[in-house]
């Protein structure tokens, strides 16, 4: 079968031909029909330090996907041969701690699928029936791959109880574009959102912001103050790992607001504590991944329900083999969701 590769240490990845995976007895084979570029997939691509730590090549690229069951292990139930399935990519043990207290996505022996394993951008892949979600056939399979990333959305936004709140959203990258629209599917009464680049801060706007802002031109705390009454918001939900609007997040919440943290920061970031959170009694919440299952169930409603319209957010679609024109994309900024088709 076609694979994208990351042969060696080092930039890059190669369209390569492998074997086709064997199905273990607890494992599904998938014929891969729609596969979505993650910044996970960019880091290992361009080899920054977190993936010269993280990645162990040769290996298999790719964790956003959906497909067809085409073979299944002796011992899984759950999944039949025809099924059309997506992936959740966190691969819990099942026995640790986290696991036995309904926290499956924060395993303490978590697995990354296509960072621990080999991924997706392939004709076929192996899953782990515990990991596979399978999807109401009415959702097309380039919005079923999308799925994952809209669950991490799901869980920033739902730390926010974000309905009647005014919310800001820091970083407006594909999961700060997916956080806009699930803020309005939940009803948020207004929202900001704070994004440098102009060509993002125009998806934001489709996906329902009422305010878009340009953080390295306008002074975000004075426009979020002008915007809510001198108030400040509830909510801000940070996607961008970026400290400078880490900082700004927080300042421009209200006393008694929470900031749920997805972005990751990629060095240590410097806070004011004592002012910016200990005296406004401010929640923070970090979130990793998505709660297992309960933010499908809810990713799969909004989409089929057509309460989120996922059309802005997918901006691009290239054969798997033109998987370097994605990755390009990913580099200069200007894109949202970017699918690659097998
Ligand atoms: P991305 O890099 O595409 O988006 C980040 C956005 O932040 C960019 O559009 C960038 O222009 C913007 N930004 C930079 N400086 C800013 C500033 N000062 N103010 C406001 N915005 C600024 O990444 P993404 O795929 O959208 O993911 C968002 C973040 O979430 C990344 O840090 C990613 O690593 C992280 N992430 C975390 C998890 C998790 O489980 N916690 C899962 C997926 C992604």
């Amino acid at each position: 079968m076609k694979a994208v590769v990351k042969k060696e240490a080092g930039y890059g990845a190669e369209l390569s031909e492998v074997a086709i995976p064997e199905t273990g007895q607890d494992e599904v084979m998938i014929k891969v029909k729609s596969t979505s570029i993650c910044g996970t997939d960019f880091h290992i691509y361009s080899w920054d330090d977190w993936a010269k730590e993280n990645i162990v090549p040769p290996q298999i690229m790719g964790h956003e996907v959906a497909g067809e069951v085409v073979k299944i292990g002796a011992r899984v139930t759950s999944v039949q041969v025809g099924d059309f399935v997506s992936a959740e990519t966190h691969i819990p043990c099942g026995q640790c701690y986290q696991c036995q207290t309904g926290k499956q996505h924060i395993c303490n022996d978590l697995k990354i699928l296509g960072v621990h394993t080999d991924g997706v951008f392939a004709d076929y892949a192996v899953l782990k029936e515990v990991v596979a979600w399978k999807n109401d056939p009415a959702i097309p399979a380039t919005y079923a791959s999308v799925q994952e990333p809209l669950g991490n959305a799901i869980d920033t936004i739902l730390a926010g109880d974000v309905a009647g709140k005014n919310v800001l959203i820091v970083g407006a990258g594909p999961a700060g574009l997916l956080a806009t629209g699930v803020a309005r599917a939940f009803g948020a009464t207004k929202i900001i959102v704070s994004e440098p680049n102009q060509y993002r801060r125009n998806i934001a706007d489709a996906m329902g912001a009422d305010l878009m802002v340009n953080p390295l031109a306008e002074n975000l705390e004075e426009v979020v103050s002008d915007a809510t009454g001198g108030v400040g918001v509830d909510f801000v939900a940070e996607m961008s790992g970026h400290p400078l609007a880490l900082n700004q997040g927080l300042r421009s919440i209200t006393a008694g607001g929470q900031m749920a943290l997805l972005g990751l920061p990629t060095e240590k970031v410097l806070l004011d504590l004592s002012a910016d959170v200990i005296f406004k009694g401010i929640k923070l919440i970090g979130i990793t991944g998505r709660e297992m299952f309960k933010t499908w169930h809810l990713a799969a409603r909004l989409i089929k329900e057509k309460r989120l319209d996922l059309e802005p957010v997918i901006t691009h679609q290239f054969p798997l083999e033109q998987f370097a024109k994605g990755m390009e994309l990913m580099q200069n900024g200007n894109c949202g969701k970017i699918l690659l088709i097998p």
